[in-house]
């Protein structure tokens, strides 16, 4: 039998007494009518005013929440490639029309310094992704291509996510959400793939630990792909804690549970690889059963978000089920965890996501419980013929067990 929205109960979800709070106070979150078909929107409710145990997990009012974007980052032209400039067009589309824009910071991004990119790249590929681009553009492999511009944009997109940890880590933001383009998770030290030049938020985390002398940074991977860029810049580096959820096997192949760190870093990397269709009900189990208690044992200084919305049901790059609601919990969960560890710092930075309407409510409902609103409309909820999603009790318990999560 397949999880329902009625089987949220904490005590099916977190055995811990030490996750209890935090599974009531999500639990709270209420989703009206959510049989509801593809065609008829939905209200999600984010916050639940009768519940004293969601007040003391709320975060405070009046959320400074910065935004970076800059139409510097639709210049990377990819013409038909999935990712293109119609995504972030879309998103800044819908954030102007419903008002979302001018409640938030803007952030204007500035070009990652040679220094910066050197924190994560070699020289040989910072002067390939140069080179690629003045020359008018072409293929790093059959996946990621470059235009002319795409250099300029990638330089903003790694300083401007940069720029934006920096504000919320030194106090001048509550939190920000970056949307830019390339996206970074898949480029390696030496390697741009997977749509990817330079890692965006491996840059921003390297910064964070030189700049603001950060010890302990989670960075958060819950795009459908495994962040094998990110991944590798860190599987020695026991002061970043990288979690990632993704479909497997899937591209890029890597993100398999006994990938989990070596040397002094054995341990700070967990992978979650999820078989296809898995849905709200299950990222949701994920996330309080393997997310929490890693977080609360690892007591980060920030969380970083390498948020692809790629799971979306509507995504047809995927498998899964994921619906805009589903993905307003994960957040939610993510809020909770910074308030409760680490003066609620968190930074959003944008991977995929390629159907642009499920995108752009997405991120708008990522900011909207940044901002600390009460309630959305998803208007496109859920999937007319939803598949059965997988169970997933054993490889849990798998992980836990290699974690010692106890
Ligand atoms: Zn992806």
């Amino acid at each position: 039998m397949s999880p329902s929205a009625n089987d949220r109960s904490p005590e099916n979800h977190s055995p811990l007494a030490s996750n209890l709070l935090l599974s009531l106070a999500i639990t709270e979150m209420s989703v009206r009518d959510s049989r509801a078909g593809t065609g008829q929107p939905q209200s999600v409710l984010l916050t639940d005013p009768a519940s004293d145990i969601m007040s003391l997990a709320a975060p405070p009012e009046s959320m400074k929440v910065g935004l970076v974007y800059d139409p510097v980052y639709l210049q990377h032209d990819t013409g038909q490639h999935p990712e293109n400039a119609s995504r972030l067009v879309g998103i800044t589309r819908l954030l102007e029309e419903s008002g979302m824009k001018e409640r938030l910071t803007e952030i204007p991004p500035e070009p990652a310094s040679e220094g910066q990119l050197l924190l994560v790249h070699s020289a040989q590929h910072i002067s390939r992704v140069q080179r690629v681009a003045e020359s008018g553009g072409g293929w790093f492999d059959a996946d990621t291509v470059a235009s002319a511009g795409s250099y300029e944009a990638a330089l903003h997109a790694a300083g401007g996510l940069s720029k934006a940890a920096e504000a919320v880590m030194t106090g001048v933001l509550d939190s920000a959400f970056a949307l830019v383009r390339p996206p970074g998770h898949h480029a390696t030290a030496t390697r741009a793939m997977g749509f990817c030049l330079f890692n965006n938020i491996a840059v921003a985390a390297k910064h964070l630990q030189q700049s603001s002398n950060v010890s302990r940074i989670l960075i958060v991977d819950f795009d459908v792909h495994h962040g094998n860029g990110t991944q590798e810049t860190f599987y020695r580096d026991p002061g970043v804690l990288y979690f990632s959820t993704h479909q497997y096997p899937f591209y890029p192949g890597t993100g398999a549970i006994e990938e989990a760190g070596e040397g002094e870093g054995k341990g700070t990397t967990i992978n979650v690889p999820l078989p296809a269709w898995c849905g709200d009900d299950e990222y949701y189990r994920v996330f309080q059963e393997i997310l929490v208690p890693a977080a609360q044992r690892f007591q980060p200084q920030i969380i970083l978000v390498s948020a692809g919305y790629d799971a979306h049901w509507a995504d047809s790059i995927s498998l899964m089920q994921l619906t805009v609601a589903g993905y307003t919990r994960l957040v939610l969960i993510l809020q909770q965890l910074a308030t409760e560890l680490c003066h609620g710092r968190l930074v959003f930075t944008l991977e995929g996501g390629y159907n642009v309407e499920a995108l752009a409510h997405s991120v708008r409902a990522t900011l909207a419980v940044l901002l600390g609103d009460s309630e959305f409309e998803d208007p496109m909820p859920r999937p007319s013929h939803p598949r059965k999603a997988p169970e997933l009790g054993a490889m849990l318990e798998q992980i836990r067990a290699l974690h010692e999560l106890s």
